[in-house]
């Protein structure tokens, strides 16, 4: 039995006030929150203040984004370790805006999953289609081959205990959601390609969605076999919508 686990991220938006004002609105909210897993991602320079803000709560503190280095000459990029000293579990790798604005390729986050692997941290990998992509018929030869790429490296086993978002390119930001039968026909998908392999790996693994997810579609897209909760952008910054979304899972 997979915890569906429903994660926010914050990307570039917040401030010391917006993070008071949100962590106390879902700490209030999701208090006694159980059968789903919560955790937010702020910009890496709150995860302090965040951390401390969520000392007495359940919410699981992530981070968008990794070096693939532990330490050394990398001028403004941070370490799993560091992120791991400051509290951070589950960390975003993969995100289109990264892989679109800063060229991150396959490989490269591959090489972000295994370091954090290594350092005991959880990848939250994320995968999905450009809308060209979607309307030539290439969603499932896109995912597969951005799950293969960590494959190839670190073999599928390392994909125990981790997170894989699907994506879909043409769904973030946009206020289109794929439909509940769409995404789950991808999950599924997703879910065979690891199972072709292994087994278990495959039953175990947290398959979210994410793309335009809010409080009104989030229910029924939660009611899908494969759709083990959600990654939310845009409605993961007002307490109320992304608490009504972690109780629709
Ligand atoms: C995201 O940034 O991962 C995302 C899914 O954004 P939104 O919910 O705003 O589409």
């Amino acid at each position: 039995m997979r915890k569906p686990l429903v994660m926010g991220n914050w990307k570039l938006n917040g401030s010391k006030p917006m993070a008071l004002d949100l962590v106390t609105g879902l700490t209030k909210h999701l208090a006694n929150i159980e059968g789903c897993d919560v955790a937010i991602a702020p910009p890496v320079v709150y995860l302090d203040y965040v951390q401390k803000l969520l000392a007495d709560s359940n919410i699981i503190l992530g981070a968008q984004n990794v070096d693939t280095h532990l330490s050394g000459a990398y001028t403004g990029d941070i370490s799993a370790d560091m992120l791991k000293e400051v509290g951070a579990t589950h960390i975003i790798i993969g995100h289109s805006e990264r892989r679109t604005y800063h060229k991150e390729c396959d490989k490269f986050i591959a090489e972000k999953f295994a370091i954090l692997k290594e350092s005991g941290l959880v990848p939250v990998l994320c995968i999905g289609e450009t809308e060209a992509e979607n309307e030539a018929g290439q969603t499932e030869a896109v995912c597969a081959k951005q799950i293969d790429a960590v494959i190839d490296l670190l073999g599928v086993k390392a994909f125990n205990n981790t997170v894989i978002a699907y994506e879909p390119v043409w769904a973030i930001g946009t206020g289109k959601s794929a439909t509940p039968a769409q995404a789950q026909a991808v999950h599924k998908f997703i879910r065979d390609h690891l199972a072709k392999l292994d087994a278990s790996v495959a039953q175990q693994v947290i398959i979210q969605y994410g793309g335009s997810v809010n409080d009104k579609n989030a229910a029924e897209l939660f009611t899908q076999p494969d759709i083990d909760g959600a990654l939310v952008g845009g409605a993961s910054l007002k307490a109320d919508a992304f608490a009504a979304i972690v109780k629709a899972a």
